[in-house]
Parts: structure tokens; C-alpha cells; sequence
């Protein structure tokens, strides 16, 4: 997020200068338009100038031309009558020459045209101040001059050529005679140029010259002249004239560069917000993703049913809270816990129900929690608490008090009322332990020690736990490699009948033919096997071993027996399980009806509900369910009438002192009374005596098994089928 947030501005930067480029690029290209109107203004200008200006130059050349022409008449002829034909003729074929005229020493004599000029005769040329000088020198210098504009008598304003007249020109009689001299008017010398057509074009001129350092007009458009401007200089015989044109682009250029500038600004912005909506895209995208991610990290942290933080959370966050922990020197610890018989509720009354369970144990640990603790929820119905800062050991033991009150109190779902209890694994950090890994293996050890205590309670971790977990694991090693070198096997111990004399079956009994130990039995493994979760693999291969053997039987024809197998509870809970044996019944084509399970008190009461049912099923198909070591477990003969069971085996304890002592006799002897009521068969272990045999045959005991009749003996042994032999018979 925090680089997001650096890169926005960025963004801004980059539009901005964007956006400056783009308004100086249109700020440019408007005034290189305008420069470029301009130039070409100029350019036009400069064109119009120059043909006016050469308009005037011809026009006065002309006048210049008529002058001299004229000279040359007076010098050829002899009198003047010739005078008004020739001028009426030389106007006519030079139309740009107004007036004509003749002075003779310098004084007007003929004119024309007569009528508008008549005024200038008697003029003294020579005595006209104004222009003497330049006369005179004309004269000297036998040039022809040129003076004006100049006011004449006659009103208007004019150009004149005065050519001065020698006659016998170059020779030793030269005389001055006069001159001769042609005029244009100043007025009729602008019109026969463009400028005021194009005055009404809007354009604006001004002929000027300059005299003694001042600038003299001699004609202008009303509208005086703009910077936008043309000049062109003309060098006349009568000095230097300035034609200067110009035309107004003033407020349509500058309308134009506006519109320019503005097109500029409206095009660099918009730009600019495209280019920053661009630049900002990925930004958002990236934003998006990262809140995205968070949410789906909050997602991930949390358990969805009780809304508490899961264990991915505890992964994630108890390193960092460890660490702060060890930095401080804090004391902290970990309780790890589930409830007892979860799984009876989720499979008895449903999953609905454990679901809503779940929630309401996680609101109570939510109202226990402290400020800095941690709960969350492990899965299933494993919780785990974080208590961070403790001061002393018996905060903790207080607060494990705290959770099994709270636990036990009871509530109610729907209709159903609800007593539970959990047991609790406590691990102390750091002295048993500082990392997650470590701290969760030991609340867990812990957890099972209080389970393995008889469950609600609580269990502080400590050494021994440890070493038993080491057995465990190497236990577990060493029956994994037993199972593969099929190092076990499976025993026979006779059941036969009190009554008639007979072995009607047996009960498999497994044994490992260990290769350093030799053989092993069972109450050596089968608790190990038990507490590494093995027992269900092993369970499987006594099952398997068990139907697979009375399939051989039924091929090779002998006779049909009935097979007891062992049960672990850790099966009976095996949701596979039915359908295991069900599949190998028919597998080995062996008869439900020749299969026995023994199942003890204490592995049934785990879960009595699940045990009921699966029981059932079993009984359904014709398996004989026996009850293993009874009398021994908390249960009653009462409990007996609701559990699908048709046979009870007497554990050996009883039957041992039985000739002696009169209270185990009695025991018997209501089991039998009892289970007979039940319907139900009943099977004394442990007969060892022909003495036993005989009292358990009195009480009218079904069936017997021990010692006096056969230990548990090999496969093939027990093919031999050994007839019961008494010695008192
Ligand atoms: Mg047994």
C-alpha cells in the first residue's frame, strides 16, 4: 500500500509535465502560425508595395520623358506656333502627363492645356525661391531635374520635369533658352495607382519623403498605417520617396492566437488527464489486487464456523508474538485442548448441532480470553489459547480451571441439553519450548496425558512425556517394518463347549516372531500399537489374517469353526470398517455366521452410541459380538439388553479363584443367570482345572476357554484338532 501511495504523485508529475509540453508545443505551433500569417501578410504587402511604387516610378519617368521630349522640339524648331499641336499630341500618346509647358528665360509662356494652367503665364521659374537653387544648377549642369510635389498657381499639387533648353548645343554658340517643362498632378498620380482601391480593401499606405529630416506626407489612406507593413523606397529625379502599405490583421490574429492558445490548453489538458487515467490504471489495478489479497489473507486467517482466527493465524502470528515475548522476558503459555466425545455428538445427533456446539465453546473462550491472549480454533473440535504474559505458573492452572468450569456448564440447543467436558494440554514458553512446532508436539503430549487420566482435566507438560513419545515413534518404526516383513501371526486358542465336550472355535490371537526377541506377545505391542494410531493397520492384517484363515479351512474341507476376533475401539470408530470385513467375508467366501468379534467393556463405552450401531450392523450379518474380560469394566449386566451382544466372555480373574472363593462364585453365577435371561451365551476364560470346568458346567456356563484344554497354538496345530482329553474320565 505504502508504494501506492508513492507512485500516485508520480502519476500527477508525469501528467503535469505532460500537460506543460503539450500547452508550450500549441503555445509554439499558434505563434509559428501566426509568425507564418504574418510573413505571408508581409509577403502580399511587399508585392502590392513594390507594383505601386513601380505604378509612380513609371508614371513619373513618363513626366521626366514628356520634359525632355519637349526640350528637343525647342531646340529644333524655330518659333512656337508648333507649341499647343504638339503638347495635345504628346498628352494624348503619353497619357500619364498632365500639363505641358514653355518657359522662356524662365518665364511661363505657353501651357497646356491652356484653360486649367492659364494662371502660370508670366511666372518667373527663375525667381521662385523655393526652387531656384535647383534650377540654377539644372541649368549649370545642363540637367534635367525634377521638384515637387509643389503647389501651383493653378491649386493643385504637382510633380514637374524641367529639362533646361540650350540651343546650338554643343557648340561655341550654346545659349540657354529656357525650359521646357512637363507636370503631373500629385492627386492624378495616386489614382493611377491601386492605393485607394485598396484603402477600401481595408488596407492602409503612405507616400512620404523626406526634407530637412522631416518626414513630409504627400498622400496617406484615412486609416493611418499598422505594424504589419510593407516599404518600398523609391529613388526619383525628385529625391527619395517612402511607399509604405500596410493591412490590419490585429484583432483576427489575435483571435486567431487565442483560439490557438485555448485549443492548446484544452488539448494539453485533456491529454494530460488521459495520460494520468492511463498512468494511474495499473496503480488502481495493483491497489486492488493488494486489497484483494489482504481480504483474502483475513480470509485465510479465519475460521469461518466460529469466526475465530484458525491455525494458519497461529502459524503466521506466534513467531512474531514469541519473539516480542523472549525480548521482553516474558513468560507465556500455550494451552492446547479438545472436548471430550466431540464425535459422539457429530455422530449421534448430527453435524448441525456439533457445528452450533463449536460456536457456543468458542464464545466461551472468547469471554475468558485476555486482552493479549490468542484463540483460535485448530480444527475439528481442537482449540488452542495463546495466554501471553504470565507471571506465575498458577495463573495458568487457574485459567485451565477456568475453561473446564466454563466447559462444564451446561447449555442447551434447540431442545437438546448439553453437558460437556474437555481435557487440556498446557505447554509452558519458553521452558517447553520456542518455536511452534515444539510448543505444539508438547501441549499436544500433554493433552493426551490428560486424556489417558480419565479426560476432563488439565496436564502441564514435563519430561517423561517426551521419552514416552520417543518409545512411541520408535515403537511405531519398528511395527510399520514388523507389518512389512510380515513378522506376525496369528494364534489359535480352542473355545470349547462345557457341555458337550467339544471345540466349536477359537479366538485368533496375533503374535510377533520378532527377529531379536523372539516371540512377542501382545500385551507387549498392543498398547503401542494403540497410542501411534498403528493399531488400525495392525487391526486390519489380524482381520484379514483371521477370515483369510477360515477361508483356507472351508477349501480344504474340515470342518467349520467359529473364529473370535479382537476388536480395538480405534476400529470400532473406523467408519471403513464394516465394509472392510464385508468385503473380505465374501472375498475368502467364508459365512458371516463363522465370525466373532470381542470387543472389551471400556472400548465400547468410549463411544457407546457409534459402538451400538456399528455392533448392529455386525450382528445383522450374522457375526457373533462378544463381550471381552467382563466384570473387569464399569459396565452393568443392565447396559447388556441394549447392546447387540451374543456372547459374554468371564474374565480369567474370576474363574481363577473359583474353587475358593465363594464371592467370585456368586459373581458367576448371576453373570450366567443373567446373560442367560438376555439371551445371551456366556464363555469363561482362563479354565486351567478340570475342577473349574466341572463348578462352571453346574452353573450352567455355555462355553470355556484356557490352559486345561489348549494355550493358543499355530495354525497348523490347531488343524490337527486335538479331541479334549479329562484325566478323571
Ligand atoms: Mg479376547
Amino acid at each position: 500500500m505504502k508504494n501506492e501511495k508513492l507512485k500516485q504523485p508520480s502519476a500527477a508529475i508525469v501528467s503535469s509535465i505532460a500537460f506543460l509540453v503539450i500547452a508550450l508545443f500549441g503555445g509554439y505551433w499558434t505563434v509559428s502560425t501566426s509568425d507564418s500569417i504574418i510573413k505571408q501578410q508581409q509577403s502580399i504587402l511587399n508585392d502590392l508595395s513594390r507594383t505601386q511604387a513601380s505604378v509612380l516610378e513609371r508614371r513619373l519617368s513618363a513626366v521626366l520623358t514628356s520634359a525632355r521630349f519637349l526640350s528637343y522640339e525647342v531646340e529644333h524648331r524655330n518659333n512656337d506656333k508648333w507649341f499647343h499641336e504638339y503638347a495635345s499630341k504628346l498628352i494624348k500618346s503619353i497619357s500619364d502627363v498632365e500639363s505641358l509647358q514653355l518657359a522662356p528665360d524662365g518665364i511661363i509662356t505657353h501651357v497646356y492645356p491652356f484653360d486649367s494652367n492659364k494662371k502660370a503665364l508670366g511666372f518667373n521659374i527663375l525667381s521662385d525661391s523655393q526652387y531656384r537653387e535647383e534650377v540654377l544648377s539644372a541649368i549649370k549642369e545642363h540637367k534635367l531635374i525634377a521638384v515637387g510635389p509643389v503647389k501651383l498657381l493653378q491649386g493643385n499639387e504637382a510633380i514637374i520635369a524641367r529639362a533646361p533648353v540650350f540651343l546650338n548645343s554643343g557648340t561655341q554658340k550654346e545659349l540657354f533658352w529656357g525650359f521646357a517643362s512637363a507636370f503631373i498632378y500629385l492627386d492624378s498620380l495616386i489614382e493611377s495607382t491601386q492605393l485607394k482601391e485598396l484603402e477600401l480593401q481595408g488596407y492602409q499606405y503612405r507616400l512620404s519623403k523626406i526634407k530637412d529630416n522631416k518626414v513630409i506626407v504627400l498622400s496617406s489612406s484615412d486609416v493611418p498605417l499598422t505594424d504589419i507593413k510593407a516599404t518600398t523606397e523609391l529613388i526619383l529625379p525628385v529625391g527619395t520617396w517612402t511607399l509604405e502599405i500596410s493591412k490590419t490583421l490585429g484583432s483576427r490574429l489575435t483571435h486567431r492566437q487565442l483560439i490557438g492558445y485555448g485549443i492548446s490548453l484544452i488539448v494539453a489538458f485533456l491529454l494530460s488527464i488521459a495520460l494520468y487515467a492511463i498512468l494511474i490504471q495499473p496503480q488502481k489495478l495493483r491497489m486492488l489486487v493488494t486489497e484483494k489479497t489482504i481480504e483474502l489473507q483475513e480470509l485465510a486467517y479465519l475460521d469461518p464456523l466460529t469466526g475465530l482466527p484458525n491455525r494458519r493465524y497461529l502459524q503466521d502470528k506466534l513467531p512474531d508474538a514469541l519473539r516480542k515475548n523472549k525480548k521482553n522476558k516474558r513468560l507465556s503459555a500455550f494451552i492446547y485442548f479438545d472436548l471430550d466425545n466431540f464425535k459422539r455428538i457429530n455422530d449421534t445427533i448430527g453435524h448441525d448441532i456439533g457445528d452450533k456446539v463449536l460456536v457456543l465453546v468458542a464464545d466461551k473462550l472468547n469471554v475468558l480470553k485476555g486482552p493479549s491472549d490468542m484463540v483460535v480454533r485448530l480444527g475439528g473440535d481442537e482449540f488452542g489459547i495463546l495466554l501471553d504474559d504470565i507471571h506465575h505458573l498458577e495463573n495458568v492452572s487457574e485459567y485451565a480451571e477456568k475453561i473446564l468450569k466454563s466447559i462444564q456448564t451446561p447449555f442447551k440447543i434447540s431442545t437438546q441439553d448439553f453437558i460437556l467436558s474437555t481435557s487440556l494440554g498446557i505447554a509452558m514458553i519458553p521452558e517447553h519450548g520456542d518455536d511452534l512446532v515444539t510448543i505444539m508436539q508438547n501441549a499436544d503430549m500433554a493433552l493426551y496425558q490428560a486424556k489417558q487420566q480419565g479426560k476432563n482435566q488439565f496436564a502441564f507438560y514435563t519430561e517423561e512425556m517426551k521419552i514416552n513419545t520417543y518409545e512411541l515413534i520408535k515403537a511405531e518404526a519398528d511395527l510399520t517394518k514388523a507389518l512389512k516383513n510380515n513378522e506376525f501371526e496369528l494364534y489359535y486358542q480352542p473355545q470349547f463347549d462345557l457341555h458337550s465336550n467339544q471345540i466349536f472355535g477359537a479366538e485368533a490371537l496375533i503374535r510377533w516372531n520378532h527377529p531379536e526377541k523372539g516371540l512377542v506377545f501382545p500385551n507387549h505391542f498392543i498398547p503401542l500399537a494403540e497410542n501411534t494410531g498403528k493399531i488400525i493397520e495392525l487391526g486390519h492384517w489380524i482381520v484379514e489374517s483371521g477370515i483369510a484363515y477360515l477361508g483356507q479351512r472351508g477349501k480344504q474341507g474340515m470342518s467349520p469353526i467359529m473364529l473370535h476376533i479382537n476388536l480395538s475401539s480405534k476400529q470400532l470408530s473406523d467408519p471403513n470398517f464394516v465394509s472392510f470385513v464385508k468385503k473380505l467375508l465374501l472375498q475368502y467366501d467364508v459365512p458371516a455366521t463363522l465370525l466373532g468379534f470381542e470387543i472389551t467393556e471400556t472400548s465400547i463405552l468410549e463411544d457407546i452410541e457409534l459402538a451400538k450401531k456399528v455392533l448392529k450392523t455386525f450382528q445383522n450379518m450374522g457375526i457373533c459380538i462378544a463381550i471381552d474380560d467382563f466384570g473387569t469394566g464399569y459396565s452393568s449386566l443392565a447396559q447388556l439388553k441394549n447392546l447387540p451382544v451374543s456372547l459374554l466372555k468371564i474374565d480369567r480373574s474370576f474363574v481363577m479363584d473359583l474353587a475358593h472363593d465363594e464371592d467370585d462364585r456368586k459373581i458367576i453365577e448371576a453373570i450366567i443367570a443373567m446373560a442367560h435371561k438376555l439371551n445371551i451365551k456366556v464363555l469363561a476364560e482362563g479354565v486351567e482345572t478340570r475342577e473349574q470346568w466341572m463348578m462352571l458346567e453346574s452353573f450352567n456356563c455355555d462355553f470355556g476357554q484356557g490352559y486345561y484344554v489348549s494355550k493358543a497354538v499355530t495354525a497348523d496345530e490347531f488343524n490337527q484338532g486335538q479331541p479334549i482329553f479329562h484325566q478323571d474320565t
